[in-house]
This record gives C-alpha cells, sequence and structure tokens, in this order.
C-alpha cells in the first residue's frame, strides 16, 4: 500500500493554489453573487488542460482517472473555489462520452469540450420523481427512423450555458417492463434543437452556476444520439453517479479546509480577554476535531477514487465518503463562523458565504437520507424501508 503522491497528482492537487493567484475566491464569489458562470476562469482551465482530466490523449484530454480528477478538485475547493460545472461536465458528461460512445461521438464532443469550446449538463433529476429515479417519466419514442423526446428535469446545473445535455430517458415506459430499472437510455441533446425549452430556478445558494428546468416537446433525436446500449441507460448511470459523489465529496473537504485555514489566522491574531481567542478550548477543539473529521474524510474520497479507477465495487467508498465529507465539511465553516463573532456574518470577512454552498451538498446531488438508506441496505444488509 503506498500513500505517497506522484509527482504529477501532487501537481495537480497544487493547480487551486496557482489557479487562485489568479481566480481566487473573490473572483468566485463576484460572479456567484449574480449567478454569472466565470468564463474566464473556465476557460484558463480549459488552456491549463484539465477539463478533460478523464478524457484520453487521443480525444484531447490528459488520459488520467478519477483519483487525479478528485485531487484537482479538492484542490480547487481548498482555495475556497467550488465548481459545480465541473462535476457535471468533467467528472459525469465527458468521461461517461469517452467510455460508452461510439468512434463518432467521441470525435464530434470531446475535443470541442476538452478545450472548452463547448460545454455539456447532465440532466436526471424530474419533478416528480425526485429522489426515486425509477420512476421518471421523459421518453424517447420511436418515430420513424428517429425518435422523439417528451418530458420535463428539474434542477438542471448550467442548462443554460451549455450547447447539449446528456439526458436520461425511458425508451420504455416503466409499465412495460418487469424491472424497474429495465428501458433506459441515455441521449446526447443538442439544447438549440427545436422543441427545447428552459425556465431558470431561483436558487439562493450563492454559486456561479444557475439551475434550469428543462422541457422537451418532440424534440428530435436519431440513433446516432444514444449513449450506450439502447435500454441499458441504466446500469451506465452508476459509471457517473459515484465519481459525481465523490467529487462532490472532494469539495466538501475542501471547502471545510479553506474556512478552517480562514478561521485559524483569525484565531490566532484576535485577542479578546487576555490572548488570542484561539486559545480558548471552546474555540480551538471544534476546529481540531473539525481538522481531524476533514483528513477523515478526505482519505475516504481518495480510496474510493481509486476503486473507481481499479473497477472494485465503488458503491459503499463514494456513499462514505460524500456523508463523512458533507458532514465535516458543514461542521468546519460552522466552527470556523464561530471563531470570527460578529464578524462572521460581515461581507468584509467573507466567511458566512461558505456555508450556503457546503450545506447544498448535504442534500444535492444525493441526500444524505438515500446515502444512509444505501448504506443500510447495501452494506449492512438492512430491510429496504421504502
Ligand atoms: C443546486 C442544485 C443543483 C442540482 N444539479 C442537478 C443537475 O445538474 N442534474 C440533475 O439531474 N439534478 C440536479 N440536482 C437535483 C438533485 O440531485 C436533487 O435535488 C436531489 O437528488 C434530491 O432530490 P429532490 O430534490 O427531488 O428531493 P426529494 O426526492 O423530493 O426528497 C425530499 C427529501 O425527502 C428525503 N427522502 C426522499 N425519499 C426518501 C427515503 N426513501 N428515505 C428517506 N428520506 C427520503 C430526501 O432525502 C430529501 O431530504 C440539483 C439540485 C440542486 C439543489
Amino acid at each position: 500500500m503506498d500513500f505517497d503522491l506522484s509527482e504529477e497528482q501532487q501537481l495537480i492537487y497544487q493547480y487551486g493554489d496557482q489557479l487562485a493567484q489568479r481566480f481566487d475566491r473573490k473572483y468566485w464569489m463576484e460572479n456567484a453573487a449574480t449567478h454569472r458562470f466565470p468564463t474566464e476562469m473556465f476557460q484558463q482551465i480549459a488552456d491549463d488542460g484539465f477539463l478533460g482530466v478523464m478524457v484520453p490523449e487521443s480525444y484531447g484530454g490528459a488520459g488520467l482517472g478519477l483519483f487525479e480528477m478528485t485531487l484537482f478538485m479538492e484542490g480547487l475547493a481548498n482555495n475556497g473555489i467550488p465548481l459545480l460545472s465541473l462535476v457535471v461536465s468533467s467528472t459525469m458528461s465527458l468521461p461517461l462520452i469517452a467510455r460508452y460512445g461510439t468512434e463518432e461521438q467521441k470525435q464530434r464532443y470531446l475535443p470541442d469540450l476538452c478545450a472548452g469550446r463547448t460545454k455539456f449538463c447532465f440532466a436526471i433529476t424530474e419533478p416528480g420523481a425526485g429522489s426515486n429515479t425509477p420512476e421518471i417519466t421523459t421518453i424517447a419514442r420511436k418515430s420513424g427512423a428517429g425518435y422523439l423526446l417528451s418530458g420535463q428535469k428539474t434542477f438542471i446545473t448550467d442548462a443554460n450555458d451549455a450547447d447539449f445535455a446528456l439526458v436520461v430517458t425511458r425508451t420504455t415506459p416503466r409499465s412495460e417492463v418487469t424491472r424497474k430499472t429495465d428501458g433506459f437510455t441515455l441521449f446526447l441533446v443538442d439544447l438549440k434543437a427545436p422543441g427545447v425549452d428552459r425556465a431558470e430556478i431561483d436558487i439562493r445558494v450563492p454559486m456561479p452556476e444557475s439551475q434550469w428546468q428543462l422541457f422537451f416537446d418532440d424534440v428530435q433525436l436519431t440513433e446516432a444520439d444514444a449513449l450506450g446500449e439502447f435500454g441499458r441507460g441504466f446500469d451506465i448511470l452508476f459509471d457517473t453517479l459515484n465519481p459525481e459523489r465523490i467529487v462532490v465529496a472532494a469539495i466538501c473537504s475542501g471547502l471545510g479546509r479553506y474556512a478552517l485555514g480562514r478561521a485559524v489566522e483569525y484565531a490566532c491574531e484576535r485577542e479578546v480577554f487576555s490572548g488570542p481567542i484561539g486559545a480558548y478550548q471552546g474555540l480551538q477543539h471544534p476546529l481540531a476535531e473539525s481538522k481531524a473529521l476533514l483528513e477523515a474524510a478526505s482519505l475516504m474520497t481518495l480510496k474510493a477514487a481509486w476503486c473507481f479507477d481499479h473497477n472494485r465495487p465503488t458503491g459503499e467508498a463514494a456513499n462514505t465518503a460524500k456523508l463523512t465529507a458533507a458532514d465535516a465539511g458543514i461542521k468546519a465553516v460552522d466552527a470556523s463562523i464561530q471563531c470570527f463573532g460578529g464578524n462572521g456574518f460581515t461581507g468584509d470577512y467573507g466567511i458566512y458565504e461558505i456555508y450556503p454552498m457546503v450545506r447544498l451538498l448535504k442534500t444535492a446531488p444525493v441526500s444524505r437520507e438515500m446515502i444512509l438508506n444505501y448504506i443500510g441496505e447495501k452494506v449492512l444488509g438492512l430491510p429496504r424501508s421504502y
């Protein structure tokens, strides 16, 4: 067992420190305040070769794995830069196309995506189905030589800026399949196609990305727009949902670390009564406990990424990483806010604004309860409650 990072992996982990010299937390917050997509930073990330971390070099990527993607995302978040766009594009969409796409699809999409010339969003969630994904009703029905897509998706990150969406659809209605996870197909959908419409959702969490409802009204698709095997879409979904959980865990650990760093600095300088407030154990112990929990979660996150890259069962580690990192991140940010006293709530110090994002990640992309359901049932073997 080797816990050392290679020189290349260390550089990837430190890339966030380098990027933050030009695009720092202040830049991120300025964009986050108005849900403006951080085009300049995104392009810089593309130019530095990081959008396609998990895409083979022959298609414009770096040919690395989820482990490196996780290091990259955690390194950004360590600097207070959590980019959900990189979750839905670089972690979910691009590697799936690289793994399951036809040669024509890979040539068509990947080089442009890696270069930042085009963007993908990922559309699973529906208002009616919620966490119960097998109940989604968006359907692609056979029509002549192609398919007509109809239905509605919700909370789709970047659906306005993205050129394409990876859409999880039914190709056979739920009533006609015996196993509820049968009859799904993933489609690559051009968001400029006739019949696609969107409406913005008013999200109160400061973040550059915006969230959208997507409506499909008989959008014309061809057979060549399907990604992977027809009717087996659910099977390939886990190749993207586990990575999503893993990089989101990395974001939580990084944000927690960023908040802690700020709090430690403040707690060493601020003097009330007889000395620096960081000496008071009422403040010191929550910071120390958070540090320990964050590092444990971060280690579990890397283990999960390693499992994925080595084709090992990944569900247990991915869910454990997401659960522990989200909890540790929230605890760390809360303990950090406490150190700042009243200043914790001011724009000048910018500490309170870290909380909404880390709190969001307890609920999305998969809620704490659904993770505990997974661990209860699939890991411990307890009976299903729903
Ligand atoms: C900012 C943001 C960005 C997002 N981006 C995307 C995206 O890009 N693409 C996409 O497809 N989706 C996206 N989502 C959707 C996200 O994945 C869902 O919001 C999340 O999975 C929860 O589903 P839901 O909102 O329908 O909640 P619901 O399923 O309605 O659940 C509501 C509550 O009930 C609990 N609950 C439900 N069932 C059970 C059960 N069996 N046992 C215990 N508790 C249960 C849940 O844990 C939750 O707390 C995003 C959401 C947000 C807020």
